[in-house]
């Protein structure tokens, strides 16, 4: 088997669980044709490890990938399971979605099989800052229910007949994630981004919003409560000689996330809250013994739909999003957790890029400290972690097939990210990491 990260055509799937690229950390090539995700590898060594000597049945083969078929359904435990391995923190939220997920899918196999009682479907509001893992969670369920996704931003989106993008080409991008596979996408989920810039400019809002939000609330309305959408294949505006192609949307599952800057406020007004003010009084902030992360976070919590329909949310659109959940501003903390534990940790990219080379990375902790601490400056959660991390390592990766020659052991630290040491150069103390 050649070990490489094959150059992704973008029609590649596992052989073995049928997971398209898009949907796995990993793909590794083996003969034409055949592939195998690093998740099955990692099952398959567990089996090898569990069951020696034995003849081993393949791991979970791709029901969904049969098109009539509904998604396997996971069972709530099993899906906080797997978001544990990969989502730090927001506990309460992957509780939340877990067993809305989990509705959804039941909702479809028993509307499938026709009885009298119409389940309603639950779309999901993410309400959370920038980098807390809105988006990694919904592409996380996408990938363990093996169903396509496709990610699509509020901001882009118009009402028809302004210049934009129709709401139908979300439902474009999942089929094309579906291969064009029409029943399969209509068991897909879409994550649309920055809800909350779509708010309608009335009421205790500020007036630097967008005006025509209340158009694309509707058009997306239509889309999440179930319509059949008539989808150019081609992307760009509908026109009337275009050939469309009809996708269902009542089984899609829509997660829609926001960060709500100024939704805390609306719910201490109604709340009747005197720290109404901790924005812009730090001092009653300090005498909560709160910081604003965690007194927003807290407000957040107690949302009620009458707070969404005051930031600018239509009604009915809120109706539609029977599950709300709050997410929590990410601490420094759980950044440096962010940076080591999930199963495709940044740290552990790193470290197998350098156990491909026969070398080993260690960071230390106080090098792990900094750098959360650099994101954290940046306050765009988790997201500036790459960023921070790629540029640290940039040179060494650039040398790195030289350096092996003559070092197999690298240590960073903080005299490394602040240019008092060099790579060769052994470190100071060695801590753990
Ligand atoms: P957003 O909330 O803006 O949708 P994302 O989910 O896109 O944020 O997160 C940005 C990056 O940070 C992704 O690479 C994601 O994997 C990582 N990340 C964010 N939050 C978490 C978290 N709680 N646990 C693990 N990784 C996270």
């Amino acid at each position: 088997m050649t070990r490489r990260k094959p150059v992704d055509s973008g029609l590649d799937r596992c052989s073995f669980c049928g997971r398209h690229s898009s949907q796995v950390a990993r793909l590794i090539q083996g003969p034409p044709g055949i592939y195998i995700c690093n998740e099955c590898v990692e099952v398959c060594a567990t089996l090898i490890r569990e069951q020696p000597g034995q003849r081993m049945r393949p791991p979970a083969m791709p029901e969904a990938a049969s098109s009539s078929a509904a998604p396997r359904l996971v069972s709530p435990v099993e899906i906080k399971a797997y978001l544990d391995d990969y989502i730090i923190g927001q506990e309460r939220a992957k509780r939340v979605i877990s067993v809305a997920v989990y509705n959804h899918y039941k909702r479809l196999r028993h509307n499938l099989g026709r009885t009298q009682v119409e389940i309603e479907k639950s779309n999901i509001l993410l309400l959370g800052p920038t980098g807390c893992g809105k988006t990694a969670i919904a592409r996380c369920l996408a990938r363990l229910l093996n169903v396509p996704f496709a990610i699509g931003d509020a901001t882009t989106l118009t009402e028809a007949g302004y210049v934009g993008e129709d709401v139908e080409n979300l439902i474009l991008r999942l089929l094309q994630n579906a291969d064009f596979d029409i029943p399969r996408a209509e068991t897909g989920i879409v994550y649309i981004d920055e809800i909350d810039k779509i708010a309608r400019t009335q009421g205790n809002v500020s007036i630097t919003r967008d005006v025509s939000g209340e158009g694309v609330q509707q058009a997306l309305l239509k889309l999440i409560e179930g319509t059949i959408a008539n989808v150019p294949p081609g992307g760009g505006r509908k026109h009337p000689e275009q050939k469309y192609i009809p996708v269902n949307t009542e089984n899609i599952l829509f997660i829609v996330g926001g960060a709500f800057s100024g939704l805390p406020e609306i719910i201490a007004r109604r709340l009747g809250d005197k720290r109404v003010g901790f924005r812009i009084d730090p001092e009653s902030r300090e005498r909560e013994d709160m910081d604003a992360d965690d007194a927003e976070y807290a407000l957040l919590q107690q949302v009620q739909p009458q707070d969404l329909i005051d930031f600018g949310m239509i009604p009915e659109f809120i109706g539609r999003l029977p599950v709300v959940c709050a997410l929590s501003p990410l601490s420094e903390e759980a950044l440096i957790n962010i940076l080591t534990q999930p199963k495709n940790a940044l740290v552990k990219q790193y470290q197998t890029l350098f156990a491909m080379e026969g070398a080993t990375l260690t960071f230390t902790d106080d090098a792990l400290r900094l750098i959360a601490k650099r994101a954290h400056e940046r306050k765009t959660g988790a997201r500036a972690l790459r960023a921070i991390v790629e540029e640290i390592m940039l040179d060494v990766m650039f040398e790195l097939p030289e350096l092996v020659k003559t070092q197999r052991e690298f240590v960073i630290d903080t005299d490394f990210i602040l240019g008092r040491r060099r790579i060769t150069e052994p470190p100071a103390a060695r801590q753990s990491a």
